[in-house]
């Protein structure tokens, strides 16, 4: 295995500017700030490939990391994990998921170790969970693309323990917007809350876009959106189908939106949103938020 966690055996994993990110050593931030309220986080994964990619967007989340406080745990919610009722992964030593086709060996080869802290699980499970909702503990689950590609770039050493918070994607928007409340409180305890998803994100048409402009409505609805967010109209969020044609265009499914609602729905009063990696293209959109830490 190669010297760092997210890491191709064998070999380096990209040239010397890539090298030299993954260099950085020792504390990124004063561990005063540990009491501090941790931030939120919606991030734009688009493909895999960003995991062992050199690009803009892996950097900024390198970037995020070290100038956000560290988190003593992630809970990710991601696009990619799907469940009929709530569940928590609640493995000790949760496997890197390869949950996509058609990509090089090299990023198959990729493991992210990082590890889980059922511990952690059980407690989140136990204060957001009733006889309403009931919340699953899963200690078989991994961690699928949505987590460790973006959390490989940001914590390459894997030393930070990572739990995923199932998609109960059936739901309608309000519903997660209204769950996701209940993981507020891990703001106070040194957890980020880190959704993972896509706010523009049309698969079935990416192919025809890949060596073209993007369609209209992909800009058209990205800026839409981040208008509401500036706006901080979360209501208008939740109802994205009534946002028009170009929202059934840009969500034809909700599986990558609904992480989004998971970030809003922890933004306080107070709390900064800052957009970054805010790009667009063939049919998906990279736009990011940071909540409450100027990035
Ligand atoms: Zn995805």
């Amino acid at each position: 295995m190669a010297r760092f966690s997210c890491a191709v055996p064998g070999q380096e994993l990209r040239g010397p500017i890539f090298a030299r990110e993954l260099e950085f050593r020792g504390p990124r931030i004063d561990p005063a700030l540990m009491n501090a309220r941790m931030p939120v986080l919606f991030i734009g994964h688009g493909s895999p490939m960003n995991a062992i990619e050199d690009n803009p967007w892996r950097r900024a989340w390198r970037r995020l990391a070290e100038t956000q406080p560290r988190p003593r745990a992630v809970l990710c919610v991601s696009a990619h994990w799907e469940t009929r009722d709530v569940a928590i992964t609640a493995s000790p030593h949760p496997e890197t998921i390869h949950d996509f086709y058609g990509f090089p060996r090299e990023l198959f080869a990729v493991a992210y170790p990082a590890p889980g802290d059922p511990e952690l699980a059980q407690d989140i499970a136990r204060r957001i969970g009733d006889a309403a909702i009931p919340v699953h503990l899963d200690p078989r689950r991994g961690l699928d693309h949505g987590a460790w590609s973006v959390l490989c770039a940001m914590y390459p050493d894997a030393d930070v323990p990572v739990l995923q918070l199932g998609l109960a994607a059936h739901r309608p928007g309000t519903w997660h917007y209204g769950f996701a409340k209940r993981v507020a409180f891990l703001r106070e305890k040194g957890v980020l809350v880190m959704g993972s998803g896509n706010i523009v994100h049309n698969l079935p048409l990416l192919g025809r876009y890949w060596n073209a402009p993007p369609p209209d409505w992909v800009p058209r609805f990205r800026d839409r959106v981040n208008a509401l967010i500036a706006a901080r109209d979360h209501a208008a969020l939740c109802e994205w189908r009534s946002l028009g044609p170009d929202a059934a265009l840009a969500v034809p499914t909700p599986e990558h939106y609904l992480p989004l609602l998971y970030a809003l729905a922890l933004q306080r009063d107070d709390d900064i949103v800052e957009t970054f990696n805010d790009e667009v293209f063939a049919t998906l959109s990279m736009t990011s938020l940071s909540i409450g830490w100027r990035a």
